[in-house]
């Protein structure tokens, strides 16, 4: 019989990739928010993976990017440090992109490359291309083209992922999902949905903090939550005409959370204006950027 294998394998590419995306999918539960902004990703997260052959432990960072202010440093320390850190990085490109020569060099040798998207490669004959480049523009030991979203090529990668793992015990206990609390998923849950609504400029300044969680066996949590905006303006976008725009995001919100703990939740969100707290250390000790 096979060994049990076990260990980390960082999350890294550029944002917007669907390296979020892929974590969830792979995990089959959603544990990190996705979106179309770039930066969505905050925190180091983990998810872990298990079946009867291994534990994957997937370390989701910040994608890497050039740090523009205090916030975006440690998003970029968090990216590096997992990258030491692992037993295999996993690289996510987009495959309709060409190899970025300036991106790769960060990408140590041996690492596997996922190409994802490929539902938007049209025609298909483009793929195979793309593959070539890809693997001659850096020492891969696999690429394997995926989507994420259709679900494609992910049983493929992750036994590519498994069999670099060394051999042993597993890491984690196998009921663990992720490392992170549920309130933590919850307050994400909720950014999510207010990114979902609001373009561009507003997404970098805002955090969302669980003031309270109070459990209730009956009706399911009262959950209540404050969103922080860097400035008066932005509180206008996410609040909407009327409250319609936080409505509509609180709504979308509270399904997701109830499809995450399988009972029903009541959320309850504020929205406040937290001046700066995107380069003000307190602030951003306070709101769980350690
Ligand atoms: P991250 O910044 O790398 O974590 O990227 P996300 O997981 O947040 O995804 C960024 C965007 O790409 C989201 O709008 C996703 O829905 C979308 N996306 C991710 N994977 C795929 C895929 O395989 N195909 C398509 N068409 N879209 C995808
Ligand atoms: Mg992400």
């Amino acid at each position: 019989m096979k060994k049990f294998r076990a260990g980390t394998v960082a999350l890294v590419g550029r944002p917007n990739v669907g390296k979020s995306t892929l974590l969830n999918v792979a995990l089959g539960e959603k544990i990190a928010i996705v979106s179309p902004h770039p930066q969505t990703t905050r925190q180091r997260l983990l998810g872990i993976y298990n079946d009867a052959t291994c534990q994957i432990v997937f370390v989701d960072t910040p994608g890497m990017h050039t740090p523009r202010h205090r916030l975006g440093v440690r998003m970029q320390n968090e990216a590096v440090e997992a990258l030491r850190e692992c037993d295999v990085v996993l690289f996510v490109a987009d495959a309709r992109r060409e190899p970025d020569a300036d991106l790769l060099k960060d990408v140590p040798k041996g690492a596997v490359c996922a190409l994802n998207k490929v539902d938007l490669v049209e025609p298909k004959s483009k793929l195979l291309p793309k593959l070539e480049a890809w693997g001659a523009a850096h020492e891969f030991s696999a690429i394997v083209p995926i989507s994420a979203k259709t679900k494609s090529g992910i049983k493929q990668l992750l036994r590519e992922l498994r069999d670099r793992l060394p051999e042993g015990e597993p890491l984690y206990d196998s009921a663990m999902l992720t490392d992170k609390p549920v309130r933590y998923l919850v307050a994400e849950l909720v950014r999510e949905q207010i990114l979902a609504r609001t373009r561009q400029e507003v997404p970098h300044g805002i955090a969302v903090t669980v003031d309270r969680y109070e459990e209730d066996a009956k009706k399911g949590p009262k959950i209540a939550l404050t969103v922080h905006v860097a400035k008066e303006s932005h509180k206008k976008i996410v609040v909407g005409r009327g409250g319609a725009a936080l409505k509509a995001a609180g709504t979308a919100a509270r399904r997701e959370v109830e499809r995450l703990l399988g009972t029903r939740a009541h959320l309850s969100i504020w929205v406040r204006v937290t001046p700066d707290w995107v380069d003000d250390p307190k602030a951003l000790g306070e709101l769980g950027f350690e």
